[in-house]
């Protein structure tokens, strides 16, 4: 059967209008003075594609002719689709998750201090290759390396663009062609694209598995070591843990065996606290300064997850062998850039003072929040949304867990406090939908048809958007 007006999906497409003719219209002509020429033909072309879809897609032939196919129908579409297109891609969001380092949500928040420290040096000249005393030439890595090595007591420091990085050099420089000891139970995948053996295969070490994913021995590594071996390996399992049955060798036993055999031992410590996080649960996280005390020769760490700076790999250890990276070519690849030399250094110097680092980073503040102040938040944001949208949601505060994720503590619960929402009108996953698509977006945790806020996550200014975001939600057609 055909639809009413007895046409077809084909014999109906063909009275789609043309881009052409959806540019004659005013509307859009006066759009042309607002926005680029091309970006309004390129977003009318995408609604007319948009609109051909729909219709092939349609089951019901009979329902075509509510389809209104008329050009001016297409401007609302069409205008959206140019905001999309010029307004930035990379915007802020609002982190109601409670995963405090959300690498999908751009892992740690800088401080207040690091982001004047990065407005400064992005907005002026700077002294990042210029050493003031003596009035020549200097190094980007002078900024950094002797605060590192105060920080950590490290013989020597040097920073490049990411923890991964980090390790690809130091495999790269130690034991390109040669074999690298690791146990079974540390060749891990981080986040998708940082898999142990695949990072060793680029840098043209030999991988040498040792010991089963449970059980690894001292003496696994022992019998491995042979005249083309280059390094032992140590990878903190960050966002897994293995319980029951289990065995690793320790720090000590590693460092024991390097020097045995002068072999250096390398430990990619993946999160890398500087401080003693100061609660039983957090405390287990191995601290950078603790791997060096146990005499590791060389550890990695990344920037933007415990530490709470920026993205970069920080690399300490000790000078016979951090020397050798500093020269090894592909540092110049992998180096790091101004903004980050400034961020991770106005950061870094909050660890002089721990106490100040606890309340000026926001990652570690996140983390160490007491409930109590989180189960008051909670109670603030829920009395604000009953105020506003009592009677399309169901508004309740109930204790929660949150992750500190990045990778950094995978089994330590942080018990949270959360304002559990649920809608009256439309389904959890449509006002999900809506909130991810308000301004600024609005990312919540969805657990038994509820949309939890976790408030650990979220900063103060941001609850008179969340509440404005759950406000918009109206019907249907909002
Ligand atoms: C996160 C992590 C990495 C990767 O660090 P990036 O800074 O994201 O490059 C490498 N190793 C371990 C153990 C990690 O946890």
């Amino acid at each position: 059967m055909s639809s009413e007006r007895g046409l077809s999906k084909k014999e109906y497409l063909r009275k789609l209008s043309g881009v052409d003719e959806v540019l004659k219209l005013s509307e859009i002509q006066l759009m042309m003075e607002l926005y680029p020429r091309e970006v309004i033909v390129d977003a009318t072309r995408l609604v007319i594609d948009d609109l051909r879809e729909h219709i092939m897609a349609m089951e019901d032939e009979n329902k075509l002719a509510q389809v209104d196919l008329s050009r001016e129908a297409m401007v609302p579409q069409v205008k959206r689709r140019v905001e999309e297109i010029v307004s930035p891609s990379l915007r802020r969001v609002i982190n109601a998750t409670g995963v405090v380092i959300h690498t999908n949500l751009g892992r740690s928040i800088l401080s207040q201090e690091a982001v004047r420290g990065l407005l400064e040096v992005a907005s002026h000249y700077s002294n990042l290759e210029f050493d003031l005393k003596k009035g020549e030439r200097g190094s980007r890595y002078s900024h950094l390396t002797e605060l590192i090595k105060t920080l950590t007591k490290a013989e020597d420091a040097m920073v490049v663009n990411n923890n991964a990085s980090a390790v690809l050099l130091a495999l790269a420089a130690f034991a390109k062609g040669r074999e690298v000891i690791v146990s079974r139970g540390e060749l891990v995948e981080i986040g998708g694209s940082f898999r142990i053996p695949d990072v060793m295969r680029e840098s043209g070490a030999i991988l040498h598995e040792v010991g089963a994913t449970n059980k690894t021995y001292i003496s696994d590594y022992r019998s491995a070591i042979n005249e083309n071996t280059a390094l032992l390996l140590k990878v903190h399992t960050s966002n897994f843990k293995i319980v029951g049955f289990t065995q690793e060798a320790t720090i000590e036993e590693l460092v024991e065996l390097g020097k045995e055999f002068d072999l250096p031992v390398m430990y990619d410590l993946g999160s890398g606290v500087l401080v003693n996080l100061p609660s039983t649960q957090l405390a287990e996280e191995p601290t950078a300064a603790s791997a060096l005390k146990a005499g590791v020769d060389v550890i990695t760490f990344s920037g933007d997850k415990l530490l709470g700076g920026p993205q970069a790999g920080i690399i300490i250890g000790k000078t016979r062998y951090i020397s050798r990276l500093k020269r090894y070519p592909l540092a110049r690849a992998i180096r790091v850039d101004k903004f980050t030399i400034a961020a991770l250094e106005t950061t870094l110097r909050a660890y002089f003072d721990p106490q100040k680092a606890f309340e000026e980073i926001p990652t570690l503040r996140m983390i160490m929040t007491p409930l109590e102040e989180l189960r008051r938040n909670a109670g603030k944001l829920a009395e604000m949304l009953r105020v506003k949208v009592s009677d399309r949601f169901g508004i309740e505060v109930k204790d929660e867990i949150s992750r500190a994720g990045g990778g950094a503590l995978p089994l330590a619960e942080l018990p949270t406090s959360v304002v559990s929402m649920t809608p009256k009108f439309c389904s959890t996953v449509e006002a999900e939908q809506k909130l991810r698509g308000n301004i600024p977006p609005i990312i919540v945790r969805v657990k038994e048809e509820k949309i939890l806020l976790d408030v650990r996550t979220i900063l103060p200014e941001e609850y008179n958007e969340i509440v404005e975001g759950f406000g918009k939600i109206e019907s249907r057609e909002s």
